[in-house]
Order: C-alpha cells, then sequence, then structure tokens
C-alpha cells in the first residue's frame, strides 16, 4: 500500500505543478487540475497514515500470552468484561476488582 501511495503520489504531483502553471497564466481548468490534485495528494497522505497506524496497532497492540493474537479496537470490550482471549479463551488480562 506504502509504494502504491507513492505511485500516485509521483503521478498526482505533476498534475498539481501543471495546475499551477495554468492558474499562473490565468488560463482555463487551472484551478481544476489544482483541485484534483491537491485532493489526490491528501488521499495519499491519508492512505500513508492510516498504513502507518494500521503498522503502529499490529507493533504495539496487547498480545494474549497462550495463543499471541492481538487484541483490536473490534474485541476490546470483550477482553475487558471478561478478561479472556476471544480466540482461545484462555486469561488475557488478570481482572481482580470483581
Ligand atoms: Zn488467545
Amino acid at each position: 500500500m506504502l509504494i502504491y501511495s507513492i505511485a500516485v503520489f509521483l503521478i498526482t504531483l505533476p498534475l498539481f505543478m501543471y495546475g499551477v502553471y495554468l492558474t499562473r497564466n490565468h488560463a482555463p481548468f487551472g484551478t481544476v487540475f489544482l483541485i484534483i490534485g491537491a485532493a489526490m495528494a491528501f488521499w495519499c497522505c491519508g492512505l500513508w497514515f492510516l498504513f502507518r497506524v494500521n503498522r503502529d496497532i499490529k507493533k504495539f497492540a496487547p498480545k494474549c500470552p497462550s495463543c499471541g493474537s492481538i487484541a483490536t479496537w473490534i474485541n476490546r470490550s470483550q477482553i475487558l468484561e471478561t478478561g479472556l482471549c476471544p480466540k482461545c479463551q484462555a486469561e488475557f488480562v488478570s481482572i481482580t476488582n470483581k
């Protein structure tokens, strides 16, 4: 996904620069090029950010001590209520104040 977003960014950068060139010369459709280029560049930055966030979640998320599956935002409430791993049903966290 990172290589994909870099490729899209390298395509949109000339489009953006051409849009800047056209708006400087007051040509028609200059701002359209500018807006499309800027929107696609922001989209690439968003993809890159999501890629980084996903990688950091996989790297730093708490892991089950017996099967090694990570705790995600989807199954966090289930883990915090029962204290058990949703995959292997072993003890994920120890809940003391029951
Ligand atoms: Zn487990």
